[in-house]
């Protein structure tokens, strides 16, 4: 029987999560992407039910208790959460999903989905010191925001040791975590169906 695989993609803010995730799509398209939930408003170019849907923080609640989602977690001011359409089918057709959250989720997948089905991929982006170079090098950033950054990457780095797979994106390591991380899900997807 074919079996799905849930590989869930973590690491800090500015790790590189989602340019490996790009990459590994456009070689492997038969991967499936789920859309998640949130209840921060839509950045400029955002669209409603393709970059995320988009909720009311009521509309949110109302869905989590109805037991929408497979997993919810609160980040800054605003909650996210995965819904179970957007994961449960595909995993039952046997397919790849690769899920990009935040660890208070993962922590929650780790014990709602069988050992087996799950693969979590830690991108390893260096220090603090590292990263709050990189983060002030782009744009400007006030105290405020950077300390927030700061409390998010340390909850992010407490779940390396648990982690199945880590990938080096440190500066200067992009091209070989890019091929690291399509290795790994070739390998899957050529490996993991058959049972
Ligand atoms: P952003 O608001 O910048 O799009 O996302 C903020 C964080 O929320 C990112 O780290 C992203 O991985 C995480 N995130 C997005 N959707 C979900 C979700 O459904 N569940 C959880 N737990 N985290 C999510």
């Amino acid at each position: 029987m074919k079996r799905g695989k849930l590989v869930i993609i973590m690491g800090p803010t500015g790790s590189g999560k989602g340019t490996l995730e790009r990459y590994a799509l456009s070689l492997h398209p038969e991967l499936v992407i789920p859309v998640t939930a949130t209840t921060r408003a839509p950045r400029p170019g955002e669209i409603d039910t393709k970059d995320y849907y988009f909720f009311s923080h009521e509309e949110f609640d109302k869905k989590m208790s109805e037991g929408f989602f497979l997993e919810t977690a609160t980040y800054g001011q605003n909650k996210y959460g995965t819904p179970k359409h957007e994961v449960v089918p595909c995993l039952e057709e046997g397919k790849l999903v690769l899920l990009e959250i935040e660890v208070q989720g993962v922590r929650q997948l780790q014990k709602l989905i069988p050992k087996d089905d799950l693969l979590i991929v830690y991108i390893e982006a260096g220090s603090w010191e590292d990263m709050e170079q990189r983060v002030r090098s782009r744009a400007p950033i006030t105290e405020e925001e950077l300390a927030k950054r700061r409390h998010r990457y340390e909850d992010e780095v407490t779940f390396k040791p648990e982690a199945d797979v880590m990938i080096d994106n440190r500066d200067g390591h992009l091209e070989t975590a890019k091929k690291e991380f399509a290795d790994l899900i070739e390998s899957i997807l050529k490996t993991s169906y058959i049972s």
